[in-house]
């Protein structure tokens, strides 16, 4: 395409009719039809000059590290700083100077809802919002996830289809977001707290909840078609739970058999499979039905800890979202849901404590941990605490930076191509000033993020 702008004395001719006309022949002054989208990786080679480098967490750092990155991944990581002539690549090579800084590589959250945000608006926000509305909202979230570190996510229960639209953009480089693994509807018992609830009849019937089956047969027809919707993973409320509108408890609602038969499924699908799960005995069901990763897992005790460790299967204790509501009954009678509806006020309150408690003792116990926030429940954007909340809980830095890294890449079973920094790798990386093996708040104030070799934040500028 030609690009001189007076080839063709366009800035001269007025005429509709011939601008058309240079424009269809390539030669308009002004039209780029092959402009890439915004957040792709640039072309040539990056380096990264890392003061402090935790490449794999749970391995030590190294002083003086060079990262090497082209076309989005990990090439190589070179002792001392390497100087750009050094090189040898085609194209331009740029050096990112973090020698100042801790480097690492970019958080993984496993469980989120980016289509919308919990409080007293989201039952009304549920009705007035149609699909596209419920995209943008989305992205704005992801946006904030993204600028607080983290560079993947597993969305966890949206419903619909926009969040696979979103997680589509965001892979395409025309959204900024991190890396969306997506369940899009939970798989659900009528009823159950995957369904929609709190309407009035003609509204309910109204509103899909896509994932609803019962019986070992239809579950797997659900299994199927959310696979067939786009999911990565397999989402199930095994159990009540607290924020829906039912005063139904946080007991077992699946049976054994359908637990079964979604696991076998999904695995028969190649996909991962986890439970929202509360009560002990759901719990223990989904884990005696082959699933992966348990959500909440907020009533485990010691002998379901056991069963934990018998399968290998993840938990992801999503703790944050208990500070950010209140953890005692007063703090919650206060705090931002105070003024939810009495079915889910009466299950908040017998929360408490438990869920912090719960994760001391599986910690202790040596349970799989992988971190997950629930954020939805807590702030967009906040994610970042719930690595507080695990050294609360009796973690050292980490093994806390580890549940947000190399634990969750496995649990998810991304290992191959995220949560450590190594060649082949995505270039996935967050840098702070401060380290958070000294202070784990240094999570809290990320000074560089960057998703697939492309930046989105490097100090002041982003
Ligand atoms: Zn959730």
């Amino acid at each position: 395409m030609l690009r001189n702008k007076h080839s063709f004395g366009v800035g001269t001719c007025g005429g509709l009719l011939m601008a058309a006309w240079l424009l269809a022949i390539g030669n308009a002054r002004s039209a780029d039809y092959n402009k890439p989208p915004e957040f792709v990786p640039p072309t040539g080679t990056t380096i990264i000059h890392a003061g402090t480098l935790l490449a794999v967490p749970g391995q030590s750092t190294q002083q003086a590290q060079s990262v090497v990155i082209r076309d989005g991944k990990i090439v190589e990581i070179r002792s001392g700083y390497v100087p750009a002539a050094s090189v040898s690549a085609v194209g331009e090579v740029r050096v990112i100077d973090l020698r100042e800084q801790f480097v690492m590589p970019g958080w993984i959250d496993l469980h989120v809802h980016l289509s919308g945000q919990s409080g007293s608006a989201r039952k009304l926000n549920f009705v007035e919002m149609d699909q596209a509305d419920v995209a943008l909202h989305a992205a704005m979230y992801a946006r904030r996830t993204l600028m607080a570190g983290f560079t993947t996510v597993r969305d966890l229960g949206s419903r619909g289809y926009s969040i696979f639209a979103l997680r589509d953009a965001i892979k395409a480089g025309k959204v900024a977001g991190p890396k969306i693994l997506s369940s899009g509807d939970a798989i659900t018992p009528t009823g159950g707290h995957g369904d929609v609830h709190g309407y009035r009849r003609e509204v309910l019937q109204a509103l899909p909840a896509l994932g609803t089956c019962n019986g070992p047969d239809d579950c797997r027809r659900a299994v199927r078609a959310a696979v067939k919707r786009g999911a990565d993973v397999i989402k199930v409320t095994a159990t009540g739970g607290v924020l829906s509108e039912t005063a139904t408890g946080t007991g077992q609602q699946f049976t054994d058999e359908e637990l079964k038969a979604i696991a076998d499924t999904a695995h028969d699908l190649g996909r991962k499979v986890t439970a929202h799960a509360h009560a002990k005995q759901g719990i223990e069901a989904a884990l005696r039905a082959g699933f992966d990763n348990i959500e909440h897992a907020m009533w485990a005790d010691e002998g379901t800890m056991k069963i934990f460790k018998q399968t290998g299967a993840w938990m992801v204790p999503t703790v944050y979202p208990i500070t950010a509501v209140g953890d005692t009954p007063e703090k919650m009678k206060q705090g931002p849901f105070k003024d939810l509806p009495p079915p889910i006020m009466a299950k908040l309150l017998q929360l408490g404590r438990q869920p912090k408690d719960m994760v001391a003792l599986a910690h202790k116990m040596g349970v799989n941990i992988a971190l997950g926030t629930d954020s939805a429940v807590s702030p967009h954007g906040e994610n970042a605490n719930e690595f507080i909340e695990y050294v609360n809980a009796g973690m050292t830095n980490m093994e806390s930076l580890m549940t947000g890294t190399v634990n969750a890449a496995e649990a998810a079973g991304i290992s191959d191509r995220a949560g450590s920094l190594e060649p082949g790798k995505a270039a996935d990386i967050v840098a702070m000033s401060a380290s958070p093996l000294d202070s784990i708040e240094a999570v809290l104030d990320v000074d560089f993020i960057m998703r697939d070799g492309f930046v989105f934040k490097h100090g002041a500028e982003q």
